[in-house]
């Protein structure tokens, strides 16, 4: 009961707190109006171009907090309230998505080992539990074996997705500052959107590393 509750009620509860305190951060921060006036997507579009990457597109997607940078065709994905928000929180998302354009462009460490990992991350997230309910219906140890190796896979990836994210945000708030789209009063603001957002990664690894545990201990007592 003990094992339990460590490895999937304290990072659900976690993760829930992360999801609420990115989504608060960013709502109070859609309230704050940037000095600059521009719309989320004006600012990432000014980024990318500071930065040589004319050719890369910025496009609306449905949804709130649906932003992210397609590395395959290499495109930034901004969603509705980053897009045409002229607020605090739409000019640090937009920043931040384009800080993943500038990771790819400049062929950043982890970023490239993160896209050379997802196809094999795709596959073992779609069949990993397939081997555990295998190997537990037909007391199969082998297959409880694979299905963990092939968990270990998925939670590798999001540690490694730590580093992509903490790096881009970084990159976010450097141009912000380099091209000087945030005040000094509004760094802060910038800084909370991008920290809560980053919180939610964490959570994501932390409830990964959790349930990897989890089944290993599962393992060991069989
Ligand atoms: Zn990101």
């Amino acid at each position: 009961m003990t094992t339990f509750l460590i490895a999937f009620i304290v990072p659900m509860a976690i993760g829930l707190w992360a999801q609420h305190r990115v989504k608060s951060t960013f709502a109070r921060n859609l309230q704050v109006p940037a000095s600059h006036g521009m719309t989320g997507a004006e600012v990432a579009r000014r980024v990318l171009d500071a930065n040589g990457l004319h050719e890369v597109p910025i496009e609306e997607t449905p949804g709130q907090l649906s932003d992210h940078y397609d590395p395959k065709n290499r495109s930034v994905h901004l969603s509705p309230d980053v897009y045409h928000g002229r607020s605090i929180s739409s000019s640090a998302v937009g920043a931040h998505e384009v800080g993943h354009a500038l990771q790819h462009a400049k062929s950043y460490s982890f970023f490239r080992f993160r896209s050379a990992m997802f196809p094999a991350v795709a596959f073992a997230s779609q069949i990993w539990m397939l081997f555990l309910i295998g190997g537990i219906f037909l007391q199969i140890t082998g297959f409880v074996l694979v299905a963990v190796a092939l968990y270990s896979v998925a939670v590798l990836f999001q540690f490694v997705t730590l580093p992509v994210e903490f790096d881009a945000s970084k990159r976010a708030k450097q141009q912000l500052r380099d091209l000087g789209l945030v005040g000094s009063s509004e760094a802060g603001g910038v800084n909370s959107v991008l920290k809560a957002a980053s919180w939610t990664y964490v959570a994501g690894a932390l409830a990964a590393i959790a349930m990897l545990l989890y089944y290993l201990s599962l393992l060991s007592n069989r």
